[in-house]
């Protein structure tokens, strides 16, 4: 008997419905365990509300005002909420108590737990610790090294999706103003893929889809998504579509919570049930075998065309409006069976009988996540959706449409606002008219660009507006290196995390105020504005007080960089536009499309929406038509004792802020370094429940190794397996991403597992 290594594995069953009174008492112990409930509920009273803010986590859409309850906020709304009005400060007595190493060795959990950051500090070169320093100071080191570069694409400018649209459009004023189109934002790593593939194939890259268009859909697709844990929200708009004997087809690996049963935890009697099935159909695909099963849905619907021409596919549609048809319908009619069931891990007859759902529905949606862009052929999963909803004219009509769902509050507003790399000659053309200057026309570095120049001693300086640039990117050890060569390292947040211990020869955490908060400026209380997924802006204002006096708006920060480094190299009147946001939003209305009249149908209940072409059937592609492709179905060999690993979030995560340690919905309690997999491949490899694996991933002749993960049961198909981020990041190769996107692949990563030898992780 091998000397196996054990650890106790909690595991709770969860046959409760999706939200209900699990998240009931989930949300009040956040509340009471952050900024205490009677502060707790102020703030959550006004998350989402129309004089209100617009909650820092995901960008699922608000309902049309009227139609929105007194708590309009899901259970992972609430611990954004909590954790950003939480009343624990992280002051500079923290930072004196412990040197980075030792706040290195704390978990990712304890990090976030310790509360709001209340003074910029900085770290100066060979330091053990951080020290105080003030704004003026810090804004005057920044520009000296900015000044210092031989050239401004040394420089890398990070995003993270919580960023305003002010602060975005200001951000990348001052990028492109100091030379540089180094705009690389958190979107490269989640629906980058889903912008090319949209982009290339109907002419946008964002959804095509509003709320009012789920309320007319009598099929929905969810693909590759788990709504439960990353848009809870959406679970109120599928129960009301099910409700409404509406389909909703599931194509995931994992058979998610949110995807099986929802309880509406504002419904009272809806809590002592067993909740709404939301799924009617659950697809349970292979890891990466979404372009296998939907070449296998068409295949199915191009069968019933060619026994009766004429009478199944939305001809008038394809012949007004798309191009590509023929050279795309060759490949799937003769697609193998054998190799769609394979890939697929979906057997021929429900790929058919799934089909007949698709035929039978008069409008269809298909909505996705990560699931679908964090493949080496994700941009292809993408086109593929499109190329399914197409057949039926599925684009640009009521209750149908393109559905990615995003995961973080703005991430598509700073993309609207010219975070991005390669901007268009238009924007450039604009921007500089309005500013009177010549933007950078060469494109710049993606995230995963920026972290190869990092590592090339390329660039020097890394700016990261948000986020926790170290522990969402992937190759941790990788990435470690590559920030640590920067001459600085500067990071704007609200929280502590591990980004701001794994630093540049200088370093500087400069803390902002979160949505929550007022925010005061020499022009008075100013507001924000954000786009949803949907393509909705809306205003969003903060009510509290500040966490520290000593915190500055996003804005104000970048503005403040900007005059230290620009000074009169500058025509901005960055103070002023920084002293009253309406100004911001004026020279946005001017540079870009579909803000006209900006300062006042932002603050119109609900907002405004932007324009969309593919909405209204006008295709902005290179033909003017929507476009079909002909995709090719990817084949995964696997060897003997590999398995294809997705990482994921659990539900106590967002992104790579770790609310707490267990996965509800999953059963998995107080763990995160664990390993999901199949009883059966449990019992082939050898190993048992409990028991600490380390794994290894494959990529080009590399191995990347990561111990003592535990072994966990969990309903997945043969050979797939699933772990956390970030805890399983460094076995994903920053070379290893999606055509065209550079998106990391990080759910299709080839492990394999040894017995662990080493102490537990
Ligand atoms: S669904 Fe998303 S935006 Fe809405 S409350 Fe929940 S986390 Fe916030």
């Amino acid at each position: 008997m091998p000397d196996r290594r054990l650890v106790p594995i909690a595991t709770r069953p969860h046959d409760a419905p999706a939200g209900g009174l699990g998240a009931l008492w989930s949300t009040f112990k956040e509340a009471a365990a952050h900024p205490g409930v009677l502060r707790g509920t102020r703030a959550l009273l006004r998350t989402n509300q129309v004089a209100g803010f617009d909650c820092p986590g995901c960008a699922w859409p608000d309902p049309a005002p009227g139609h929105r309850t007194a708590f309009e906020f899901c259970e992972n709304g609430a611990k954004a909420v909590a954790a950003e009005t939480t009343r624990r400060r992280v002051t500079p007595d923290l930072f004196a108590q412990w040197t980075l190493a030792e706040l290195a060795g704390q978990s990712d959990h304890w990090l976030e737990a310790q509360g709001r950051l209340t003074t910029p500090m900085y770290r100066a070169e060979g330091a053990a610790r951080y020290t105080p320093i003030a704004w003026d100071d810090a804004f005057a080191l920044v520009a000296r090294h900015l000044n210092d570069l031989a050239s401004p694409d040394e420089a890398v400018f990070y995003t993270s999706g919580r960023t305003s649209n002010e602060a975005a459009f200001l951000y990348q004023l001052f990028a492109r103003q100091l030379g540089t189109n180094n705009l690389p934002d958190c979107s490269n790593m989640c629906h980058e893929s889903s912008g090319r593939g949209l982009g290339t194939t109907i002419g946008i890259g964002k959804g095509t889809v509003t709320l009012d268009d789920f309320a007319a859909a009598d099929l929905i697709l969810v693909i590759g998504q788990n709504p439960g844990t990353n848009h809870p929200r959406m679970l109120v708009t599928l129960e009301a579509a099910a409700k409404r004997g509406a389909r909703i087809v599931a194509i995931n690996p994992l058979r998610e919570a949110g995807l099986l049963r929802f309880a509406w935890p504002q419904r009272p009697l809806a809590l002592l049930g067993r909740g709404t099935a939301i799924a009617t159909d659950y697809l349970q695909v292979r890891l990466n075998g979404d372009v296998a099963l939907l070449t296998g849905l068409c295949k199915a619907i191009l069968a019933r065309e060619d026994a009766a021409p004429g009478t199944v596919l939305d001809h008038a549609f394809i012949a007004e409006h798309t191009d590509g048809f023929d050279a795309f319908a060759a490949p799937v009619r003769a697609a193998d069976w054998a190799t769609l069931e394979r890939e697929s891990g979906i057997p021929r007859a429900e790929m058919e009988r799934v089909a007949e759902l698709y035929l039978a529905s008069r409008a269809t949606i298909a909505c996705w996540a990560m699931g679908l862009t964090q493949h080496h052929n994700a941009v292809d999963n993408i086109r593929m959706v499109v190329n399914l909803l197409m057949l039926k004219g599925n684009l640009g009509r009521p209750g149908a449409g393109a559905c990615p769902v995003r995961g973080h509050s703005n991430v598509q507003g700073d993309r609207t606002m010219g975070i991005v790399e390669r901007p268009t000659a238009a924007f450039l053309d604009r921007l500089g008219a309005h500013f009177a200057f010549t933007p950078p026309r060469h494109h710049g570095h993606d995230t995963v660009d920026a972290i190869h120049a990092l590592h090339r001693g390329e660039a020097r300086v890394f700016f990261a507006l948000g986020g926790n640039f170290h522990s969402a990117t992937p190759d941790t050890a990788y990435t470690a290196e590559a920030l640590q060569r920067a001459d600085l390292t500067v990071q704007v947040s609200t929280k502590l995390n591990r980004s701001h211990l794994v630093t540049g020869r200088e370093a500087l955490i400069l803390p902002c105020l979160g949505r929550t908060e007022r925010d005061v400026q020499a022009g008075g209380e100013q507001w924000i504005t954000v786009e949803d997924s949907m393509g909705e802006v809306h205003a969003s204002r903060g009510h509290l007080a500040p966490a520290s006096p000593d915190l500055r708006s996003e804005v104000a920060i970048v503005a403040g960089v900007a005059r230290a480094t620009l000074g009169d190299r500058s025509g901005v009147d960055w103070a002023g536009l920084a002293a009253d946001y309406h100004r911001i939003r004026a020279a946005i209305e001017a540079v870009i499309p579909g803000f006209d009249d900006y300062n006042r149908r932002a603050l119109e209940p609900g907002g405004f929406r932007l324009p969309n072409g593919a909405r209204d059937r006008v295709w902005h592609t290179e033909t003017a038509r929507a476009r079909f492709t002909a995709i090719e179905v990817p084949e995964m060999k696997l060897e003997s004792g590999q398995y294809l690993m997705m990482t994921v979030r659990s539900h106590d995560q967002y992104n790579t802020t770790i609310y707490g340690l267990d996965d509800r919905y999953r059963g998995i309690i107080g763990q995160r370094r664990v390993v999901m997999m199949h009883p059966d491949d449990i019992a082939a490899a050898g190993f048992v429940e409990g028991q600490l694996v380390d794994l290894h991933s494959h990529f080009d002749g590399e191995v990347r190794s990561a111990p003592a993960f535990a072994v966990v049961q969990q309903a997945l198909p043969r050979g797939c397996v699933c772990t956390y981020f970030p805890e399983a990041n460094p076995l994903v190769p920053a070379r290893s991403v999606a055509r065209e996107s550079n998106t990391p692949a990080s759910k299709s990563v080839v492990v394999t597992m040894t017995a662990s030898v080493s102490p537990a992780g």
